[in-house]
This record gives structure tokens, sequence and C-alpha cells, in this order.
């Protein structure tokens, strides 16, 4: 019984082929700034996510910086997102002298709800910032119509979608931008990493500039850009890691299946929805215990389970309104008590990826079917 036992695990490759490509690097001295393996990388994600711009950046954070800078939105506008997701989410808006808003999650999802983002719409707002959380696809055309009927603009934070598809169609390609974090926390990684896609092609030049300082040659810096460039370390972690990929989101649907079977039949859990035509990213799997229909509460069990060695974690909790800088800014909602602001005490993410053992799944399922 390995433990402890932590909600998830970074997927590695075989350390010998890590140490032959890493002997190109050795090779070449060329260890950044857009390397052999890191325009091998772009172009491989840019078929397997298949998508007219994919653009690697040193992370998730500084590619959701650069893709908002890249939609040239008015200083001081109001950037409506969900309060249920990771502070790089909101403070990616602050960060570019935008105003984060907050609109409730839908009960179904937990993704942000297209009724309340109306809510929280003012003169003032210049975009929808959708995440898909915890893997769960936003409401697409719901999210669309908005933007469209608004004049706004629309970019999805995808740091928990990668390779997800919706009826066929790449995730990618919805909205303005996406954003994909290649976290070492996230199924697909380069132990740190980010990923910009969009469904124009154009895109990419402007990208470009955005994470390489703006420097177009020599003698010309032509916008305010940053240094976002991956490097060849990591991007040899992510020319190995791409083709695990498949065999691990494999193992992780048997694991879901076996947590499904056990958890569906107890009173007061939450499921994650099952989404028709959406092939899934198969990051997290996430639950809500409500406390009185289970008789026991999320933080029971989170201890209960941590005693065992087992960590789970409360993601998103604290939601992003509870942190210091967003503590005063309302959540817009269609109820008088936001959803969010219940299911934050409920919500856990289980143990999730290859190497939780036959032994956990009956140490959890102990847990919840005592
Ligand atoms: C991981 C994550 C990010 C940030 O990505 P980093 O690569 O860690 O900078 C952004 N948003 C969400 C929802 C995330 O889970």
């Amino acid at each position: 019984m390995p433990r402890p036992l932590y909600v998830t695990r970074p997927l590695l490759p075989d350390l010998n082929d890590m140490h032959a490509l890493l002997r190109e690097v050795w090779d070449t001295r060329i260890l950044t700034n857009g390397g052999p393996l890191h325009e091998r990388l772009e172009s491989e994600l840019k078929s397997y996510l298949d998508v007219p711009t994919a653009m690697l950046f040193n992370n998730g954070t500084i590619a959701l910086l650069a893709a908002l800078k890249l939609l040239e939105l008015p200083e001081g506008s109001e950037v409506i997102t969900t309060p249920l997701t990771f502070a790089a989410t909101a403070h990616a808006i602050h960060w570019n002298g935008l105003v984060p808003v907050f609109a409730d999650v839908s009960p179904d999802t937990l993704t942000i709800e297209p009724e309340s983002v109306r809510k929280a719409i003012t003169a003032k707002t210049s975009a929808i910032l959708g995440v898909h959380v915890y893997g769960t696809v936003c409401d697409l055309d719901g999210l669309q119509t908005i933007a469209d009927e608004h004049g706004l603009q629309l970019i999805y934070d995808a740091a928990h979608a990668f390779g997800v598809t919706v009826h066929g169609k790449s995730i990618g390609l919805f909205g303005n931008a996406s954003v994909f974090s290649l976290h070492a926390t996230k199924l697909f990684n380069t132990a740190e990493g980010g990923l910009i896609t969009t469904a124009r092609a154009e895109d990419a030049k402007n990208l470009y500039f955005l994470r390489n300082f703006g420097i177009k040659n020599e003698d010309e810096v032509v916008s305010v850009g940053i240094n976002g460039k991956m490097n060849e370390l990591q991007a040899a972690m992510g020319l190995l890691n791409l083709p695990l990929v498949a065999e691990e989101k494999r193992v992780r649907s048997q694991l879901r299946e076996r947590y499904q079977d056990f958890l569906k039949a107890l009173p007061g859990i939450w499921l994650p929805p099952n989404q028709p035509g959406i092939f899934p990213s198969e990051q997290y799997f996430q639950i809500c215990i409500d406390p009185v229909l289970f008789k026991r509460s999320r933080d029971d069990v989170y201890r209960s389970l941590q005693q065992k060695g087992i960590f789970s974690r409360k993601y998103f909790h604290p939601i992003c309104t509870d942190f210091e800088p967003y503590r005063n800014y309302a959540i817009h909602s269609v109820r008088n008590v936001p959803h969010v602001e219940i299911v934050k005490s409920q919500v856990l993410c289980l143990p999730f990826h290859g190497g939780v053992t036959e032994d956990d799944i009956d140490d959890i399922r102990d847990e919840f079917c005592q």
C-alpha cells in the first residue's frame, strides 16, 4: 500500500528515454528560445489537439495572462468568471489591469452558469472567462450566445480539459482562445508548462510576440510581450509524456467506473455529470457530499481519509471570493444564496491516477460504505 496516496501523481517518462533526448539538448547546446524539441512538441500538439494555432508557454498562468492580452480588452473593463477555480484564473484577470466579476455555477455541472453570467453584465463588461473545471465542459452554446448578444469576447481556462473533444471537435477551438496548463498536477505535463490554442491561424503571430518580449527581430520590438517561453528540458518531458497520455486516461477511466459503482447508490453523494458526446480529460474525479443526506460532512470524510494516509483535496475550497484580494467581491447569481457558497463545503476530489491500487480503492470504499 503506497501511502501517502495523493489526489494525483505526475506522469513520468522512462528515465532512459529522457536521458537519450537530453543527449540531443547537450549536443546542440540549445536550451530555450524555440529550440528543436520545443518546435517538435508544438507541432505534435497542434495535430494531437487538431487546432490551427497551438502556442507553448512556460506555465499555464503566464499563458492565461498572454491569452487575455491577445484580446486587447479595454483597461479597467470587467471580465466575468467563476469563483470555483484555481486562484490563477482570477489573478490573471487582475494582473492584466482588468476587474474580475464572479458569477454563480450551475448545480448540474459546477461550471459557470449562463443565466448567472447575464446577471453580472454591466456597461463595463468586456469578456467572459469560462473554466472547464475538473474537465467538465462549460455550457459552450449558452456562453457563446451571451457573448454574441452583448459583443463580449469569450475565453476558456481549459487547464483541466486537455484532449477533450465535443462531438469530435477539439475543445481548443471554442471561444476566442483556450488556455491549458501542463503543470505536474495535470494529466499531460511538462513539469511546468502552458499552452494557448485558438481557431484562428492568424493568432499565432501575435501570441509569438506576446511570449517573447514582443521581439520581432534584432531591431524591432512590436508589442508589450512577456517572457513566456518554454525551455528545451520542459519540451523533452512533453515529447515523452504525450505518447503515455492515452494509457493513463484508460486507467483513470476504469478507476472512475470503480468509484461510481459504489458511490452511485449512496444518498447525498453528487457524482460528476455524464456529458453525452464528450470525450473526457480524466483530470479529476470530483464528488459533492451533502452532510444532511449523507449524514457526514465533507470535512469529516476528508479528515478520516487523511488518517489512513489518503490525501483527497477540497478543490476549489476556499473559492476565489474567500481569498483576501477578492473578499468583498459579490457573486452574481440567479439564486438568493449562490449555489457555489453551498457546494464549496461539499466538494471533494478523490485520488485519481494510475498509481491507485486495489487496496486503496477498498479503503476508500470502506470510508464511504460504513
Ligand atoms: C493549474 C491551473 C492553472 C494554472 O496553471 P499553472 O500551469 O500551474 O500556472 C490555471 N487554472 C486552473 C483551473 C488550474 O487548475
